[in-house]
């Protein structure tokens, strides 16, 4: 084999790994399912089946399934919702369920608006770095609920989407001047997490979940979220309440302190880079009570908290008289990209690549098709 042939070879090897890891993935189409409504007795469908249209047909448990929509003029309704792509509704754990099957840059036309907010011309490269972590975790998150026969939920469990009623003009721009690119690592399309504020510094993966760490999930520093509002934040309660809820909360995930023992000291052990709080120890007489990280947000969260979860592990806790006070820093688990972060620097002039590559470290956004 001379230079020539050896050069050749290397390349043909090249485009056969890097084709390797999407090719396994890839479907007709394109497409992605996705679960917009979940377990009910009933709901709305408009749409064409068996060639005929059908106006807000109602389809109830005893109808037989599973029943397909094809759009009627580009649209399939949803209790009155307008959806792209098709529908299959099925019937799961004796419930009715509602895919929406469809075009993966269709899909994030739906989802970017939802996860970045509002955007205009002046930050329309952090909808474009948007758009690639949305499509990114789409793909790295096809069959995840194979035994239930879709790919994603449409609500914070995997990324809000809903449909077209959620659509804008710039936010479809930034999907389709993206069109088919993923951030990968070594080849593979990373776990594009992200998250609203960090709070100055984002989090370690191992922060927020147990597992392998993935390298490019690691803290590094964000000086561009210090608009949000969720930047820093406080909490407080009495002690009484403090307890009370610690006690209650605890019990909920298998640590129950007896009623008898008191609690004498807290004490927080941080992630001396990202400072989140890896562990939290309850000391009462005689004993101690360890709480890994990722149980903290609820163990210290409340009600009136969106999802019982208190806002960060980016904390710090006193006490003042008879108060309790919670500072912190961020809101969500603080991985991957700060999305307060990416708008801001995208207002400085960075463009998209520049604010996935600060987030994602060493990455490179690729095109798969
Ligand atoms: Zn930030």
């Amino acid at each position: 084999m001379n230079r020539v042939h050896l050069l050749l070879f290397f390349f043909v090897i090249c485009v056969f790994f890097n084709c390797a890891p999407y090719v396994k993935k890839m479907r007709k189409d394109n497409l992605v399912r996705i679960a917009v409504v979940c377990g009910v007795d009933k709901v709305d469908i408009s749409g064409i089946k068996d060639k005929k249209f059908y106006k807000n047909r109602q389809v109830l448990l005893n109808d037989a399934f599973p029943l397909y929509f094809s759009p009627n003029k580009g649209v399939v309704l949803v209790n009155g919702k307008k959806y792209r792509g098709n529908l299959e509704i099925r019937k799961t754990k004796e419930q009715i369920w509602v895919i929406n099957i469809l075009n993966i840059e269709d899909y994030l036309k739906g989802v970017v608006p939802c996860e970045i907010g509002r955007i205009s011309q002046a930050i329309f490269e952090a909808a474009k770095a948007q758009a690639v972590a949305a499509r990114t975790y789409t793909w790295a998150h096809l069959n995840q609920y194979e035994d239930l026969g879709f790919d994603l939920y449409a609500t914070i469990r995997d990324q809000v989407y809903t449909g077209m009623s959620g659509e804008n003009e710039l936010t479809n721009l930034a999907v389709e001047q993206t069109k088919g690119q993923i951030l990968t690592y070594k080849n593979t399309p990373i776990e594009a997490k992200y998250h609203s504020t960090c709070g100055g510094r984002t989090a370690d993966f191992n922060d927020a979940w147990t597992g392998n760490a993935p390298p490019y999930l690691k803290s590094v520093s964000c000086s561009y979220c210090k608009n949000s509002p969720h930047y820093e934040w406080a909490k407080v309660f009495t002690k009484r309440e403090f307890f009370v809820n610690l006690r209650t909360e605890l019990k909920k995930i298998g640590k129950k302190i007896p009623g008898g023992e008191l609690i004498k000291n807290i004490k927080l052990i941080k992630n001396r880079k990202s400072k989140r709080v890896l562990k939290l120890v309850v000391i009462t007489e005689g004993k101690e009570y360890t709480i890994p990280g990722y149980h903290i947000r609820t163990v210290l969260g409340d009600k009136i908290d969106p999802g019982g979860l208190l806002k960060s592990n980016y904390l710090t806790l006193r006490t003042k008289g008879d108060k309790v006070i919670i500072e912190g820093k961020g809101w969500g688990h603080g991985v991957g990209m700060c999305q307060f972060g990416a708008i801001e620097m995208a207002r400085q002039g960075k463009n998209y690549k520049q604010i996935l590559y600060h987030y994602y470290s060493g990455t490179r956004v690729k095109q798969i098709k």
